[in-house]
């Protein structure tokens, strides 16, 4: 449905975006993850309409949407700080986009409720935003979004401002009316755990250019390059020397198999280094944090007493953690073994 071909959008000598080619299908969920500052709200802001492309296209179903203006493209753009109108009640706010499109004002207010019913505040139309709680006003922000019925929906960081508790249980409701709604979608993120939760693909920004368009479980199982790996939290990434089957490693050699031609590192999950007496890795524990699911633990090489850091995630059901000060055996499943190009 929607097409982009090599964006690029400037100000003044910034590159926002640099060359991202990108398409979403009729009903795809798409989640845009980056650093802040990567280009993420440049890149739904040019696809709206709102900031001019200096070379490249945005179509939808093959049509250039270069001279179509904003609000004849049909797409909903929900920002982070929700732009609510404090001097509106629910319902005005929710109607905002009807009356732009001079709906007839009966059908307007069937529209409104059943809008404000599908993001599960039926009833609410009347209240004022400032008597509303953030997770409310959020969901006003979403149903302003919908109510024109919108063909592509974008939405901004719409958890950033929440607490943490909240945003957790908003995730899964989202999950829910994404899938109900049936509408393209790309929503736009720092957080790792919202793209994986809520993007069928994950698009990983990084200064303006495309590092990875994966399938969310693809992209975390085989991030395909060292930042893509180190922003999703995976940080064992190791040099790789050409041909060599046996990699050397500062906590032991590892069998490697046959790296790919293109790959110059390999990473090392964390989540696949389990604690075993058989080895190959070995080292002493520097750190142990203990984060419900699993136990992080950072390993120095042996004798090293400032040699890097190798990060295990070890399931709390599997295994009392160790120490600091211990000296630990570690096995590696080897389908945690990544080559990085
Ligand atoms: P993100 O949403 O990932 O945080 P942005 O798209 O907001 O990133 O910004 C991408 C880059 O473009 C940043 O370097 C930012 O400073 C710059 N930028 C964004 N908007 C403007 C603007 N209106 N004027 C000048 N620079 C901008």
């Amino acid at each position: 449905m929607l097409q982009l071909e090599d964006v690029r959008v400037s100000f003044g000598p910034t590159t926002a975006l640099d060359g991202v080619t990108l398409e979403l299908g009729a009903a795809e969920r798409l989640a845009v993850l980056g650093p802040s500052g990567s280009g993420k709200s440049t890149l739904l802001r040019a696809i709206a309409g709102l900031e001019p492309l200096a070379a490249g296209r945005v179509a939808w179903a093959g049509q250039d949407l270069t001279n179509v203006p904003v609000h004849q493209r049909g797409f909903g753009l929900m920002f982070q700080d929700y732009a609510l109108f404090p001097h509106r009640d629910v319902a005005g706010n929710v109607a905002f986009g009807l009356e732009t499109h001079a709906m007839p004002v009966a059908r307007r207010k069937v529209r409104v409720d059943e809008v404000l019913a599908l993001v599960g505040l039926r009833g609410y139309g009347a209240r004022r935003i400032d008597q509303l709680s953030g997770g409310e006003q959020q969901r006003v922000a979403l149903a302003r979004a919908l109510a024109p019925t919108p063909r592509l929906l974008m939405l901004d960081e719409p958890l950033g401002a929440l607490d943490r508790g909240l945003r957790t249980r908003l995730l899964d409701e989202l999950a829910g009316l994404f899938a109900q709604l049936g509408l393209p979608i790309i929503y736009v993120t720092h957080d790792q755990e919202e793209a994986l939760a809520l993007g069928e693909r994950v698009a990983v920004l990084n200064s303006g250019r495309l590092e990875a368009v994966l399938p969310a479980r693809e992209l975390w199982l085989k991030p395909p390059n060292e930042f893509v790996a180190r922003f999703l939290g995976m940080n064992n990434v190791l040099p790789l020397a050409t041909n060599n089957e046996r990699l050397a490693t500062p906590w032991g050699a590892l069998e490697l198999g046959t790296a790919p031609a293109d790959s110059a590192k390999v990473l090392i999950r964390p989540d696949a280094l389990t604690l075993s007496a058989q080895g190959p890795l070995s080292g002493v524990v520097a750190a142990v944090t203990f984060r419900g699911e699993s136990t992080t633990i950072l390993v120095r090489p042996n004798g090293a007493a400032d040699g890097p850091l190798l990060e295990a995630h070890l399931k709390t059901a599997d295994s009392t953690p160790p120490v600091v000060g211990q000296t630990v055996t570690l096995s590696v499943d080897p389908s945690g073994v990544v080559f990085l190009s």
